[in-house]
This record gives structure tokens, sequence and C-alpha cells, in this order.
């Protein structure tokens, strides 16, 4: 019998596509799905014609690969994939390879390497990025492992992964479970350009009084930018002018505007909190999406807290290019943060992640795949010590050119009453990290008065502590 050479376990939306792919990319493959009805709805709809061998048990599965064995698994992250690696251990051999592809807690996959390879398997944490779509044509990955394992597998990576202008969308990320949390990483970034998009959504609808057809044409035409030509700016522009075929209504208008969440941004910013670097923008992404989830609880509050209303009275024109710049601004500010928590991860796990080759990554493929992300790899390259992305010289001269009109957005929403909390934490991230003297001097003595934290002084060395006195 002729062995397969790559093996998928699960046949959900990711697993099925990513199957498709290595096999369209030359590599015969065995699948596997717990619930038989995927793997025969897959073989009848999906892989006629296809190099595709089904199997019903791991046994067979296992039976069917050639050595060492190359198993994807896509399933959904956490016990399940425990589950898959606890079948799946005993039928194999030794430097067979698991690679788990779904959205897994980076501490997961650093404990499943630790059980794994000690008994002579190979184990990469993936981080897999681009959807269904992606998944099917070329997502971007982000595999984490022993090197050994990756150069045995980059072959196959470097052909099923998005192609751009400087190669393929996939590079070695490090060690461990370093994949999987570039990977939640990309997905906290994700957050914060979706949030940045819904802010200046409502600003260009509720403030300019732009109808679909309107946002349409300004989402075209950012898209046509250096600065925001990009995968969601372009499903944005095409959401706009989408009619819901049964009402003759912009779909968009009749979505219920409370979003979902699956956890990657609020893990992004737990582990942010525990490795103390500050991405307001991110967490401001993720508490919006909470704050719209209380819907019923919104709608109520809306009858009686009254705020301000009214629209921008300058040129149209002029508002939806200082929107346009206020989006620019707090997205560079965005990605300072997130490049920040990748460093600051990078140095406290030992992965030694290259950041201009994260930016290079998620050029195609991914959600966040943008012409903007040039930019930040360029940055990197000419200066791998960067400490904050803002202070690259292209970033900082777009901030300084932009920032009158980014802060005169800021202010006409408050004025309004329209929350922007991605625009004003950016907003603040930049306004704090660019300030040599901030008020935490306050916040020190306040410390040092009830609870004896003390000081230090700007005038002399050394730690002090005062006896604090109420004085008339
Ligand atoms: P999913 O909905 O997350 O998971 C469904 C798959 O998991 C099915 O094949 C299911 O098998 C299997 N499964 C669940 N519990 C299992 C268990 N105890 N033992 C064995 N198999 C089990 O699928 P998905 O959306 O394709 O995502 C797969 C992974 O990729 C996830 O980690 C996800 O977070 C990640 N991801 C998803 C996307 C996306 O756009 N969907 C994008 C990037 C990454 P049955 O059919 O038997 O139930």
């Amino acid at each position: 019998m002729t062995l397969q050479s790559f093996g998928v376990i699960g046949l959900a939306v990711m697993g099925e596509n990513i199957a498709l792919n290595v096999e369209r990319n030359g590599f015969p493959i065995a699948v596997y799905n717990r619930s038989r009805e995927k793997t025969d709805a897959f073989m009848a709809q999906r892989a006629t014609g296809r190099n595709v061998k089904a199997a019903f048990t791991l046994e067979e599965f296992v039976a069917l690969l050639e050595r060492p064995r190359k198993i994807l698994v896509m399933v959904q992250a956490g016990k399940p994939v425990d589950a898959v690696i606890a079948q799946l251990k005993p039928l194999l051999e030794e430097g067979d390879i698991i690679i788990d592809g779904g959205n897994s807690w980076f501490e997961d996959t650093e404990r499943r390497t630790q059980e794994l390879e000690p008994a002579g398997l190979r184990y990469l944490g993936m981080g897999v990025s681009g959807g269904e779509e992606g998944a099917l044509n070329g997502p971007s990955l982000m595999p984490g492992g022993t090197t050994s394992s990756y150069e045995f597998l980059s072959p196959i990576f470097n052909k099923i992964a998005a192609q751009v202008d400087d190669g393929p969308c996939v590079t070695y990320i490090g060690p461990g479970g370093s994949g999987h949390y570039v990977k939640m990483v990309h997905n906290g970034i994700e957050y914060g350009d979706m949030q940045l998009i819904a802010e200046a959504y409502d600003l260009l609808k509720n403030v300019a009084g732009l109808n679909p057809s309107q946002l349409h044409d300004v989402f075209a035409e950012w898209n046509t930018t250096d600065e925001l030509d990009s995968f969601l700016i372009e499903i944005t522009k095409n959401i706009f002018p989408y009619i819901d075929p049964e009402t003759k209504k912009p779909l968009v208008d009749l979505i219920v505007d409370a979003a979902g969440q699956k956890g990657t941004g609020r893990w992004t910013v737990q582990t942010a909190l525990e490795l103390g670097v500050a991405i307001p923008t991110i967490t401001a992404a993720v508490n919006a999406r909470i704050i719209s989830s209380i819907k019923d609880e919104r709608v109520a509050a809306s009858k009686v807290l009254t705020g301000p209303s009214g629209k921008y009275d300058g040129q149209t024109k002029d508002f939806i290019n200082k929107v346009r710049d206020a989006l620019y601004c707090s997205k560079i500010c965005s990605y300072a943060q997130g490049m920040a928590l990748l460093s600051t991860a990078s140095k406290t796990y030992n992965w030694n992640l290259d950041l201009g080759e994260m930016a290079r990554i998620w050029k195609g493929g991914c959600i966040i795949r943008a012409r903007f992300l040039n930019k930040i790899k360029k940055a990197f390259s000419e200066n791998p010590a960067l400490p904050n992305l803002l202070l690259a010289p292209e970033f900082k001269q777009t901030i300084l050119d932009r920032q009158t009109a980014w802060r005169e957005v800021i202010a006409t929403a408050a004025t309004v009453g329209i929350p922007v909390p991605a625009f004003s934490a950016s907003l603040d991230y930049f306004d704090s990290y660019r300030r040599d003297r901030l008020p935490q001097n306050l916040t020190q003595a306040q410390r040092d008065y009830f609870g004896a934290h003390t000081y230090l002084r700007l005038d002399k060395p050394g730690s002090f502590h005062t006896e604090w006195v109420p004085i008339a």
C-alpha cells in the first residue's frame, strides 16, 4: 500500500481546508475526524479526485502514514487537544511529529512539548491565521518548537503558506509555545484593528452623517493608501453596500451590535498584565466587545442616561481626512503595543523572536494582512533593538505630522458623546510614552503615606520614607 505523506486530524472549517491545501501542493494526505459524518461529508463533497485517504479509527489513520509521521491536529483548543494526543501517543513511534495548528494557550503547548519530546516524539505548536479562505489558499503560519522539527516540515509549510513579495508567510518563530503566543498576540492586534475601524465607522456615520454608499467610497479610497490598504479595510468596504435580500436594507444596519469573542484577545490582555506591558488599545478593544455584549442593559440605560448629541459643524471632507489620520495614528500605537508585548515575552521566555520577521509573515494570508506591515518590517530590520515602534523614524514623523487631526477627532467625539475607546487609549499611550514626567510622583507619595512603600527622589539616590502629617 502506498503511504500518505501528511495526516490531518479534525475536519471542521480549518482542518478540511488546510488538508485540501496540503494535498493541492503535492502531498498525499490521510484524514480523520472524531465523528464519522464529517469525514464522510468531506470525502464525498470535497475530496473526490484528490489524493486523500480517510480513516475511521486513529489506528487506521496512523497506519496510512509514512514514517516519520507528520500529523496536523486541527481540533477545538483546550481539552480536545489533550484528548487527541492521549489517544494518538501510544500509536506513534520515535521521531513522529504532532503539529497542533489550533489556537492553543501557549502554556499548554509548553506542557505538551515537555510531555511528548522526552518520549521521543516531536511537537510543534503552530498558529494558523487566515480563517477558512486562508487555510485553503494560503494561511500565515507561526510554528514554534525545535528547529529540527521545523526544518523537517518547512518544505511543506513553505508551499502551503500564503506567498508574498518576500517569500512564504511562514518562519521559524522560536521554541516551545512561542508560535502559539505570537498567534495569540496577532489575534489581539486583530481585535485592536477591528475596534479602531468600528470607531472610524461610528464617527463617519453618526458625526459626519455618511450613508452606506458614502461609507463604501471612503473605505475604498482608504484601501488604496500605503497606510491603510489591508484585508480588514477591504472587507469593511464590501460590507457597507451589501443589501439584505429580505428587507432590501443594508445588512450591516440589521446586525445586533453585540460582538462575540472566543478568548485570544482576552488572553493577550491577561498575559500583558502578567508581563507588565501596557497594551491599552488592545485592552480597550476587548472591553468594547464586553460592553457591546450587555445590549439589554445599554438599551435600558439609553433611556435614562442622556448625553450630548450633535453633528460636526466643519467640512465633511475635512473630517473624513482627520478620521483617517486618527485611525492611522491609533493603528501605529496598537502595533507598537503588540510588538512591545512580543519583545518582552521574547526576553522573558528566551524565545529570541525576530520582530521584523513577525511583521513579514503577517503580510499575507492572515486577517491583519496589510501593506503597512512592510513599514514595521523595515523599522525592525533597520534597528532590531528598537525599544518601541513609535521611535522608528517613519512612524515618529507620521504621528508628529498627524497628531493635531487625531486630537481634534477625539475632542469632537467627546463633545458629541460618541465613545472612541481605542482611539483615546492610543492617544493616551502616545502622550504617556512621550512625556518625561508623569503624575506618578503623586502616586508614589500616596503609597508612601498610607503604606510606607517608600519612594525614590529626583535629587538624590536612595529610598525614602516620610512620616506624612496633615498640614492645615
Ligand atoms: P472547532 O470548531 O474549533 O473544533 C471542531 C473540531 O474539533 C471538530 O473536528 C471536532 O470533532 C473536534 N473535536 C472537538 N472535541 C474533540 C475531542 N474531544 N476529540 C476529538 N476531536 C474533537 O474547529 P475550527 O473552527 O476548524 O478550528 C480548529 C482550531 O483552529 C481551533 O483551535 C480554532 O481556534 C483554530 N482556528 C480557527 C479559525 C477559524 O476561523 N475557524 C482560525 C484560526 C484558528 P467532531 O466533528 O467529532 O465534533
